[in-house]
């Protein structure tokens, strides 16, 4: 079964994109969201990240967003730290979910995939592309914040322009092509591939 990365910089799309491979029934693993859980769930994470951050990283059990996004967000030494922790415990979770998968292929969305190295496990990689002032724009009204925040998680992002390099496909989602059309085309030849 093939492993296909699905990136782009915040706000360009991935989730939106996702969804419509969903539609067409392939399995995505949403990496973001799966990371949230297993720094919960994940008991050898959680004591590392503790150890790196402090008791206050939980509070009842839960992670404390707010203490970890101060702690990662202005400081991209620490942000590398504690992605360094949880990118091996994410691996395994990946590599263990593929073995329970049918659909010909599988989708691993993850906005940081090639600045973590995620990739390499990858047979290809699709990239979500928009404009960034659209992306900036998309992010403010979906998640109601400044576009300092939002500036501030696109610094630690790879430019589109190093991300394509390393990429077998690009996805334009702006407001004028047809993602259907683009997500068709790349699951119809991954489906022949197969
Ligand atoms: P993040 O990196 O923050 O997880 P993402 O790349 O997954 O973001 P989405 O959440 O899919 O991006 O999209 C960002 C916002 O833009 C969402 O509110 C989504 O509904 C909207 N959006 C995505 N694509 C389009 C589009 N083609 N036209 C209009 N709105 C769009």
């Amino acid at each position: 079964m093939l492993k296909i990365g699905l990136t782009g910089g915040i706000g360009s799309g991935k989730t939106t994109v996702a969804e419509v491979f969903a539609q067409l029934g392939i399995a995505i693993y949403l990496s973001d969201d799966r990371a949230k859980a297993l720094m919960v769930s994940d008991e050898e994470l959680k004591s590392d990240i503790i150890s790196l951050f402090g008791e206050e990283s939980y509070d009842v059990g839960q992670l404390n967003r707010p203490f970890i996004a101060s702690k990662v967000f202005s400081d991209k030494k620490e942000l590398e730290k504690l992605n360094a922790l949880v990118h091996p415990a994410l691996k395994k979770d990946f590599d263990l979910w593929c073995n329970e998968q049918t659909s010909p292929y599988v989708l691993k969305e993850a906005a940081i995939l090639f600045e973590s190295g995620a990739n390499k496990g990858l047979d290809k990689v699709i990239l979500v592309e928009a404009p960034k002032e659209m992306r900036l724009s998309r992010v403010m009204n979906r998640d109601s914040v400044s576009s300092d925040s939002v500036l501030a998680r696109m610094e630690v992002q790879w430019s589109d322009e190093r991300k394509k390099l390393l990429s077998d496909y690009v996805i334009l989602n702006d407001d004028k092509c047809s993602v259907l059309e683009q997500v068709l085309k790349i699951h119809n030849e991954l489906v022949s591939n197969d």
